[in-house]
């Protein structure tokens, strides 16, 4: 397929110019006609691309990756779409023709093309919608731009004298202006210099004389450049081993993926700046890729001091930026790309490096379509350019882990220790059935806990308390005899589901009443059913600590990066003693005074109604813990929890990630799930429950039938079952999880059910998730 990267496609065949007036018809040989078709991939639910003629007024302008109209079905509804192909091919008077050029250029560089194509096909989501989502609208409707109009002249000053036509004197200025100049003039210097009016120039134009072209031009895109700070201190041994690693990988040049494992405080951020600059000091850039607009504010600081030309893409840019500092990463005027989700796309010309930090984080999953994540996604971005993917986390995703034992292009590079040997902070457990047991209540902060927090504040140093709300569904718990409701095929704790009244395994997705009283026949207590929120204990912090500081921290109270913003710098500058929030304020942030991190209901993580439960408690407790004691000052953690034996909480207690993840791939290998298979989730909706629950019958027994016409035996269609989430917004969901024993399979597979007409189902939406991170 014949590509120009910003020029134009050139055809083979010129059109004739006898059939000009008749656009459709460029070669005729009989009933046929030889001619430019294109490809077109429409943004919208059509999951196919279409042929198109392409008309010859429109033939020079027309590259791949380029947006057009078209017409769609019967009555020619005109559609977007993109230009995917350009072929010199036989067709006759049935095929249509494209509308008209959206844009005068393609947005797309053949390889973010290429990187287009893998996403539609891996993450089932129709090419138009996925090219769309790769270029940001701003950019297409070029904001932040300016146009300016150049003015040259048309036709030689000796042909205009020889013309005969009249020169007035200003006339005359302007044509002498443009004499002297070899090159276009700029159209308000040009008018400036010769104290000329535009009407006058228009009469230059009228007659053909000169010529004015109009040039979008960026305007300089936001710079993010701070004064140049570098740290006094030397890289310790660990650092200096991983910085002249990842110095060969990148000398050696190739793809390769480096697992950077530290632990939090372990410096990880200098061995990415220093991987960085070495790409940058051979002429390429650098991307870094961060989870949530959370973390880029001290991470971008701290880096924009330590590099030139830096760019940071982030959700909350405004338009203007957005568009200029795209302009600028393609131009390659930016070298180092900071930014979350959408940044893996960045039209960088030379990119030499992508890291990605904090691997592990379900916030690179998108969340509309295309169902991307990023992490995959940088590496397959990695995998086509053939340059080093470096992932950093102190808690990997087991995907990852398992891969560094697996493939042969994944490695591992390890940051033990905390820099400056500082020591990693005690974690006590504290066990809310036995705090129960003595204060006869659900205690929403227990003593230990408070204990604590008294002393911190005492003492004028600051606690992060954190209260992961995320899990809608609460727990349930016998007091008494610490009984818990455990699957019987799994043997994992089974969670409380309020809305339904049911316990659910996250594994098999078993289903059982839930008890009132305690199953154990010896005990038969009452079960005690409990959950909060963080407004609830910023309420109570309030009463206990009039005097404190505290602000919370969660997506109620923070609508705008500023809000974030203003908290982050009050804590740095200490005018903030306490914050209480979600999982937002549990990563990456890096405070030197903070002494204290308390985690409460560590249960709640756990009920998310998910196989990774485990790993992402282990994660979760692990990160926030890695808050404290950071600086001097020393730190302690206390977790409250209903399940103080958990194997992933007592690994995390002990800061052993590899003991965590020893056992819980043990787990996922029986249970056959993810990093030992692949899944696919398939939700069903619809405001009608019957409605929806035929949907997902018929899509099981269709999906069903694809795999076994593929005779793959390995694949397990589990479901329909109801979503966790069984209604949402006035629809009811129903659920079908697929899974394959590899990503392979599950891409035949996946093509397959696309292939037929099987996901146009009676039900308000369908939506296919590859790779799930959540099965809520
Ligand atoms: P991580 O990302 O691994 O949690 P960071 O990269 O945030 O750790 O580093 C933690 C802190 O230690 C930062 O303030 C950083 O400037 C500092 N630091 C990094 N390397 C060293 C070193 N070799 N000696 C002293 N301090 C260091
Ligand atoms: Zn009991
Ligand atoms: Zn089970």
């Amino acid at each position: 397929m014949p590509y120009r990267a910003g020029g134009a496609y050139t055809l083979g065949v010129k059109p004739p110019r006898a059939i000009e007036s008749s656009p459709r018809l460029w070669v005729e040989q009989g009933e046929h006609v030889v001619g430019p078709v294109a490809t077109v991939a429409v943004v919208g639910p059509i999951d196919k691309v279409l042929s198109y003629s392409v008309p010859p007024e429109i033939a020079d302008s027309l590259s791949v990756g380029q947006r057009v109209t078209v017409p769609i079905g019967k009555r020619g509804r005109i559609m977007r779409g993109f230009c995917v192909g350009i072929d010199e091919k036989e067709w006759d008077s049935s095929l249509r023709s494209i509308e008209s050029l959206v844009d005068p250029e393609s947005f797309l560089t053949p390889d973010l093309l290429e990187l287009g194509r893998w996403i539609a096909r891996h993450y089932a989501c129709t090419l138009g919608t996925t090219l769309n989502a790769l270029v940001p609208d701003a950019v297409r409707r070029h904001r932040g731009h300016i146009v300016i109009k150049r003015v040259h002249l048309a036709v030689s000053l000796q042909e205009i004298e020889a013309g005969g036509k009249r020169i007035g004197a200003k006339q005359r200025a302007l044509l002498d202006r443009l004499s002297q100049s070899a090159e276009a003039v700029e159209r308000s210097a040009l008018l400036g210099d010769t104290q000329a009016s535009p009407a006058t120039l228009r009469t230059l134009e009228r007659r053909g004389w000169v010529g004015v072209d109009a040039v979008r031009t960026p305007l300089p895109p936001p710079n993010f450049d701070l004064p140049g700070v570098e740290p006094d201190f030397a890289l310790n041994e660990d650092q200096q081993s991983a910085v002249a690693r990842m110095h060969a990988i990148i000398d050696d040049g190739g793809f390769r993926v480096l697992l950077l494992f530290g632990v939090s405080g372990s410096g990880k951020t200098e061995v990415y700046i220093r991987s960085m600059r070495r790409v940058l000091a051979a002429g390429g850039q650098a991307m870094l890729l961060v989870p949530e607009i959370a973390l880029t504010t001290q991470l971008v600081n701290r880096l924009a001091s330590r590099f030139q030309h830096v760019a940071v893409v982030h959700s909350g840019l405004t338009q203007a930026s957005r568009s200029r500092t795209w302009s600028a990463i393609r131009s390659g005027e930016k070298k180092v790309i900071i930014g979350t989700r959408s940044a893996v796309f960045a039209p960088c010309p030379s990119l030499g490096l992508i890291v990605v930090d904090e691997e592990q984080e379900p916030s690179y999953k998108n969340l509309q379509a295309p169902r991307f994540h990023v992490r995959d996604v940088a590496i397959k971005r990695g995998h086509q350019l053939d340059i080093p993917v470096l992932l950093g986390s102190a808690t990997p995703s087991l995907e990852s882990w398992h891969n560094c034992t697996r493939l042969g292009h994944f490695e591992r590079i390890d940051l033990p220790h905390r820099v400056r040997n500082l020591p990693l902070p005690p974690i006590t457990v504290v066990d809310i059935n036995d705090e129960y047991q003595e204060t006869r209540g659900v205690p929403l902060l227990s003593r230990v806990l408070l204990a604590g927090l008294e002393e911190t504040l005492r003492r004028g140093r600051q606690a992060v308390l954190l209260m992961n709300r995320r899990g809608y569904a609460n727990w349930i718990f016998c007091p008494s005899c610490k009984h818990r409701m455990v699957c019987a095929s799994c043997n994992v704790t089974m969670v409380y589901h309020a809305a339904v009244g049911e316990l659910i395994c996250h594994y098999c997705r078993r289903r059982l009443p839930a008890p009132d009283l305690c199953p154990n026949p010896s005990c038969r207590s009452r079960m005690v059913r409990a959950g909060s929120g963080t407004q609830r204990i910023e309420e109570r912090l309030r009463q206990r600590f009039p005097k404190a500081r505290i602000v919370r921290v969660d997506s109620d109270t923070m609508v705008h990066e500023r809000s974030y913003r203003r908290v982050i710098a009050e804590f740095e500058d200490r005018k903030i003693d306490c914050i209480v929030g979600t999982q937002m304020i549990a990563k990456g942030l890096d405070f030197p005074f903070v002494s204290f991190v308390g985690v409460i209901g560590a249960d709640t993580t756990m009920a998310m109604t998910d196989f990774r439960a485990g790993e992402r408690l282990f994660q979760l407790v692990t990160q926030v813990a890695g808050r404290a004691g950071r600086g001097d000052v020393p730190g302690e953690v206390v977790v409250q929890t209903t399940s103080p034996d958990a194997p992933s909480l007592r690994a995390a207690v002990r800061h052993d990630y590899e003991a965590f993840a020893a056992e819980e791939l043990e787990i996922r290998r029986r249970t056959g799930m993810p990093p030992f298979s692949r899944l696919t989730r398939i939700v069903v909706a619809d405001p009608r429950e019957p409605r929806s629950r035929e949907a997902a019958r018929l899509l099981a027994e269709g999906i069903r039938k694809v795999a076994s016409e593929l005779e793959a035996s390995d694949v397990d269609v589990m479901g329909p079952m109801p979503c966790a989430l069984a209604r949402l917004r006035n629809r009811y969901r129903f659920e079908l999880i697929v899974r394959c024993a590899s990503a392979k399979q599950m891409q035949r597979l996946v093509d397959r059910i696309r292939g037929s007409r099987m996901l146009a189902v009676k039900a308000a939406s369908v939506v296919v998730d590859v790779d799930p991170v959540s099965l809520t």
